[in-house]
């Protein structure tokens, strides 16, 4: 059974503690997440939030919900593992750049360059987690036969969606022509545009299970840094030596 929600809603914590971390000095903060495997109901929101919060094209997803089948029948469930990038302390992605288009950035996230970047790849190797896409500018409504005046098709989608600009970074990137981040690498990065507004990532606003904790570790009063201190934390592939800073309680 999943542990007791507290009387007041984490999100209103987490904003309030986020407030706290901005208004000290934001390059003070260390952004980490810890997400609650036992509150995940593998509803995939938070995956959905973050393609429509960043504008993705099909086959760009930041924050996958994975899937499997544990147990022997008839005594079996499901368990569900959501997986944005790790903001590794230690990325093997940052390290074979080959042209310094990723870094770690102040606040301990995995930052990219679009226009630095040149789409080489060599990072998407490199991550264990497979956290980075490729943007091969790809559309939802590719081959689908056009429906004017309906919901759906091509024209309704370039309106609603396709045509709309991805706020990663603080800019506009237009989701077509030859500009960024077409060709580029792309990954989760805690939603910067959205910090830097006060907001927290979309995948965590939008968590129906409140399963996702997001905030910073240098604040000892922070229910992250409470999180972090759980018996049933632990990370991904430790042993690859990354040290995430996303953390799971079992
Ligand atoms: S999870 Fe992958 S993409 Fe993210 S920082 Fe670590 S190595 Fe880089
Ligand atoms: S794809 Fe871009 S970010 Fe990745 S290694 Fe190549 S240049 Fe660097």
């Amino acid at each position: 059974m999943s542990p007791s929600l507290p009387l007041e809603d984490p999100l209103v914590r987490m904003h309030r503690e986020l407030a706290r971390a901005l208004n000290k000095d934001p390059d003070k903060a260390k952004w980490v997440m810890v997400i609650d495997l036992a509150r995940c109901i593998g509803c995939h929101a938070c995956a959905v939030a973050c393609v429509s919060e960043n504008k993705l094209p099909p086959g760009v997803v930041y924050r996958p919900v994975m899937e499997e089948e544990i147990g022997a029948y008839p005594n079996v469930r499901r368990r569900f593992l959501p997986r944005p990038c790790m903001q590794c302390e230690n990325p093997p992605c940052v390290a074979v750049c080959p042209v310094t288009a990723t870094w770690k950035n102040k606040q301990g996230v995995t930052v990219i360059d679009y226009d630095r970047c040149i789409g080489c790849r060599y990072c998407l190797t490199a991550c264990p987690y497979g956290a980075r896409c490729s943007d091969f500018a790809g559309f939802y409504t590719n081959a689908t036969a056009e429906a004017d005046g309906l919901i759906l098709g091509r024209k309704a989608a370039a309106k609603g969606y396709e045509d709309a600009a991805a706020p990663e970074y603080g800019k506009a990137w237009p989701p077509r022509g030859h500009g960024s981040p077409i060709g580029n690498a792309r990954k989760c990065h805690f939603c910067q545009h959205r910090l830097a507004v006060g907001q927290l990532p979309s995948c965590v606003t939008s968590c129906i299970g409140r399963a996702t904790v997001f905030g910073d570790a240098n604040d000892p009063a922070s229910y992250v840094r409470e999180c972090m201190g759980s018996p049933r934390v632990f990370r991904l592939k430790e042993e690859q030596g990354t040290q995430p800073n996303v953390y799971y309680l079992a």
